[in-house]
């Protein structure tokens, strides 16, 4: 978690820092930008030092520098060295060694993840640039040993960040502090460090994760992938997302799509891929610009909505049952069929599809609720995510245990060919999802409590008038109708 403020001014007082050497001429400045500047180059220099010491593969296989040269210095031999980093305080200095190692093996990760789901895993970072990234640092906190913040009014704040001269330098002070002051919308909460953006004129605070208060409730739910709503529950409830928004967000940006095609054709191009190699207008550039940031929009809606919807069902649910996600296969094309009229012809159904944002969101969605859950579930003891194989969870009777393909009178209802059990189809496969996990169960991974818990849910569901009166958690009606306009698994 963060929080993000905007810099108003930045004032230096106490003493000039040393800022190196120039011509053989110690410099000092109390100019903000020059001090600020300095900060963020000692910052970035250090960085690109730690980075210099990582490794790629060369020609023939063999381990080589990713630079062509080496600094492998320490934090003092690095201020001994080089005199631009000589007064830059510890706290600042400290901190480019860590960041630089959580980012070169977090795209290690990343990459490996990607290469084992067929995806371009992208190249390795490099080294900061001074022209390409914004200028910026980081302060550690460290119990306010440094970047202490001050709430000076209502509205608006100050970090000081403090540091000394080194010794023969101090011709202009000896210590000298540099206050940033902050524009503050809502109380800082405690954080570990700061991070200032000098290009953007920002700053921000990096709060520690807050802690979950999750006790055990000895309930267990079972989730199913809806068709209007994105999950049902097994006690009868629907969680949505806020698609009314995502929504006008992709007719926002299908229309601006419309706008960059016929900006490329226009210039004579057939795809707007060679458009963009050739030089682009300035209008094709706005809207470029627009589609990038409605899309980040969307992904933070859902991302937002996804965080405080598994962070509900962790706090309300010890045992939670969702199917077993095989990407390959939710990614999964149709495949062409022979056109009967046309002999030698194929129709490509699942091609010709409309292939909109909100589509490809709830595609994505459930994965990104199942590794949340995993998450959450993992920090927490006595709380259990279990995946099923959700094979006939979908036309499978809860009452009667009747499984046929015939159960499933449309997308969105289930009606029972055996006992007549009519009911929304999504909430039938949670209630046999839920049952398919309780089962599964090994010892300890449910409690005696919980089980007790969770096969009454799937009795109440399957004998009840559950149907009706059962608990649900996001209190939604359920729409049984048939006038839902989505249909069936999404499937591209
Ligand atoms: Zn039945």
């Amino acid at each position: 978690m963060s929080q993000k403020v905007r810099v108003t001014h930045v004032k230096v007082k106490g003493g000039q820092p040393y800022l190196g050497q120039h011509d053989c001429t110690p410099q000092y400045s109390d100019d903000p930008d020059t001090v600020m500047r300095w900060l963020c180059d000692g910052w970035r220099s250090r960085f690109n030092q730690c980075r210099s010491t990582r490794h790629k593969y060369g020609p023939d296989h063999e381990l080589i520098p990713i630079g062509d040269t080496v600094t492998d210095l320490t934090d003092t031999q690095a201020r001994r060295a080089c005199p631009w980093l000589a007064a830059l305080p510890t706290l600042i200095l400290q901190s480019p060694s860590k960041l630089e190692a959580v980012e070169w093996y977090s795209n290690v990760k990343r990459r490996k993840t990607a290469r084992k789901q067929h995806r371009n895993p992208g190249r390795m970072p490099r080294f900061k640039s001074r022209h390409h990234d914004p200028l910026t640092f980081v302060c550690w906190y460290n119990g306010g040993r440094n970047a202490v913040f001050r709430q000076v009014n209502k509205t608006h704040g100050i970090v000081t960040i403090t540091g000394q001269n080194p010794v023969g330098f101090r011709a202009h002070g000896a210590r000298w502090r540099v206050e940033i002051h902050v524009k503050t919308s809502q109380p800082v909460h405690a954080y570990t460090n700061v991070r200032v953006n000098w290009t953007d004129r920002t700053l921000v605070f990096t709060n520690p994760p807050q802690p979950l208060d999750a006790a055990l409730t000895g309930r267990a739910v079972g989730l199913d992938r809806g068709v209007a709503h994105q999950l049902a529950t097994s006690d009868g409830g629907f969680i949505d997302l806020p698609q009314a928004k995502l929504k006008r967000i992709s007719g926002e940006i299908a229309r601006r799509q419309k706008v960059m095609a016929r900006k490329s054709l226009l210039a004579g191009y057939r795809s707007q891929r060679d458009y963009r190699k050739h030089g682009t207008s300035k209008r094709y550039e706005r809207e470029r610009r627009q589609v990038a940031r409605l899309y980040r929009k969307a992904r933070n809606i859902t991302m937002n909505w996804a965080q405080q919807v598994t962070t509900r069902l962790v706090r309300d649910y010890d045992f939670i049952v969702v199917e077993n996600l095989n990407l390959q296969d939710m990614t999964r094309r149709c495949k062409p069929k022979p056109d009967p009229e046309h002999p030698g012809h194929w129709l490509h159904n699942g091609q010709t599809a409309k292939r909109g944002l909100n589509r490809e969101l709830l595609r994505s969605n459930l994965g990104l609720l199942c590794s949340l859950l995993e998450y959450k579930t993992r920090l927490l003891p006595g709380k259990t995510l279990a995946t099923v194989n959700p094979a006939y969870t979908s036309r499978t009777c809860i009452r009667c245990g009747y499984c046929a393909k015939e159960n499933r009178e449309s997308q969105a209802v289930f009606s029972c060919a055996k006992c007549g059990f009519t009911w929304n189809a999504d909430l039938n496969a949670a209630v046999n999802i839920l049952d398919m996990g309780v089962h599964a169960a090994s010892a300890g991974e449910l409690s005696e409590q919980g089980m007790d818990y969770a096969l009454r849910a799937v009795n109440t569901a399957r004998h009840g008038d559950a149907t009706r009166g059962s608990r649900a958690l996001f209190a939604r009606e359920p729409q049984p109708s048939g006038t839902s306009p989505a249909t069936g698994i999404p499937r591209l």
